[in-house]
């Protein structure tokens, strides 16, 4: 079956730049509140503009769809469309497409929908797009695991005995999970200032950023029912971007025997704008060969990775001028996230709409390529040269991380926007 949605030729009556991240084959979806006193809704982005898709229900505009007899876009999130499935996401985001077609007049033409649907981007403040009942982050990058476990193990023995067998993870802290433009507090905790020393109660000295892509939960399964690999496409939603926010020195102190708490729980990112699967898959290419093979139920048939490329920023208060840390793509990740999900699954355990599992820190195999500080600085023994003659071994405060990601060919780009955060100095 063609999915008429992804046709490189496609063009819509608003004008998108040809370097826009959100043109017609893209259209992501997002929670928008358009005025401060107004109630959020469900928008999609194309190029500076946000759809409102509530406006558009109320104005009959989805008749035709599967939802026509709720607007689950007069939402506060989108848990209530996620919950649908991929043939209602299809159904719908096909209409999307075909109202927002250069030949297409139904909305072109009728001005006063249009006054009443269509927001300037920038005019606008998103929301979390989902409530998310529980968050999970992966650790599937083998170059970030080589290079963490390196600097933290043993570098002959940096990956795990369990990580060529299974994605390891664990389960975060939904409720630290914020939208960008994000502020983030400086945490503090027990850090060691010496390896002999006992612990001190301070702020983080090493405050970190990690980039990764995050996965949204679209259709739940039922307790006791593991979600196949075969099967798993059909319940992931979308992708956004996310910055596993990271207190280093507070990580390295607690994380044994139990795995990261206090040193992640302080603040995870995300971009406003879910990029649905639909818009990724022309951008699916073959994952990195899995030796030694993996056990049954982590096999796949396909091509699952994505060639997403990704850039992270790092702007300080003083110098207006950004430094680009990291390039970097999505495409060599180990563990894809079929295999993710299929994992996370295998006990039985549920999985609900709205729930995000994250991939893991994107680490390349070369310098400019790594995706935390810590792997950059090589925990803080080699600063790194910003623009402006200031260096950084871990962020200081006033500093702005910005994430991008995008997917390149057919003559558009799928971006997924942006995801940026500022820290703030630690509480008094
Ligand atoms: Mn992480």
């Amino acid at each position: 079956m063609t999915d008429r949605t992804i046709d490189p030729a496609l063009t819509s009556w608003i004008e998108v730049a040809r370097d826009s991240d959100f043109p017609i084959q893209n259209l992501p979806y997002g929670v928008f509140t358009p005025a401060p006193e107004k109630p959020a809704r469900v928008g999609v982005a194309i190029g500076d503009y946000v759809l409102d898709l509530a406006a558009l229900h109320e104005a009959g505009a989805f008749h035709t769809t599967p939802i026509a007899g709720e607007n689950l876009f007069a939402r506060e999130v989108l848990n209530d469309f996620m919950a649908r499935g991929p043939e209602t996401w299809d159904a719908v985001r096909g209409r999307i497409s075909e109202l927002l077609r250069t030949d297409n007049p139904e909305l072109r033409d009728n001005r006063i929908l249009r006054d009443r649907a269509l927001f300037r981007r920038e005019q606008v403040t998103m929301q979390m797009p989902a409530a998310v009942g529980d968050y999970i982050d992966f650790y599937s990058s083998r170059e970030h695991a080589t290079n963490a476990g390196s600097l933290f193990r043993d570098p002959k023995n940096a990956l795990p005995p369990n990580w060529l067998y299974l994605p390891i993870g664990y389960h975060g802290r939904a409720g630290s999970l914020d939208v960008s433009p994000a502020q983030v507090r400086r945490p503090r905790g027990q850090v060691k200032p010496t390896a002999d020393a006992p612990p001190i109660f301070a702020p983080t000295s090493r405050l970190d950023f990690e980039l990764e892509i995050g996965f949204f939960v679209g259709v739940g399964n039922r307790a006791g029912n593991p979600i196949s690999t075969a099967e798993a496409a059909k319940y992931i939603f979308g992708a956004v971007l996310l910055n596993d926010w990271s207190a280093r020195d507070i990580q390295q102190w607690e994380y044994q025997p139990l795995g990261p708490f206090l040193g992640k729980s302080f603040a995870t990112s995300i971009s406003p704008w879910v990029v649905p699967l639909a818009a990724l898959m022309p951008f699916r290419v073959a994952g990195p060969i899995q030796e030694p093979p993996v056990l049954p139920y982590l096999r796949y048939a396909g091509e699952w990775n994505f060639a997403i490329d990704l850039e992270v920023w790092l702007k300080t208060a003083a110098i207006t001028e950004a430094t680009r840390l990291t390039s970097t793509n999505f495409r060599n990740l180990y563990w894809n996230p079929l295999q993710q999900l299929a994992h996370a699954t295998i006990n039985g355990a549920r999985m609900r709409p709205g729930d995000l599992f994250a991939s893991g820190t994107v680490s390349g195999a070369t310098p400019g390529s790594l995706g935390s500080m810590l792997e950059i600085s090589r925990n803080g023994q080699e600063p790194i040269m910003l623009a402006g003659g200031e260096s950084r071994c871990y962020l200081e405060d006033g500093d702005t991380v910005t994430m991008r990601g995008w997917c390149e060919g057919g003559g558009y780009r799928i971006g997924f926007g942006e995801c940026t955060g500022t820290i703030l100095p630690a509480r008094a």
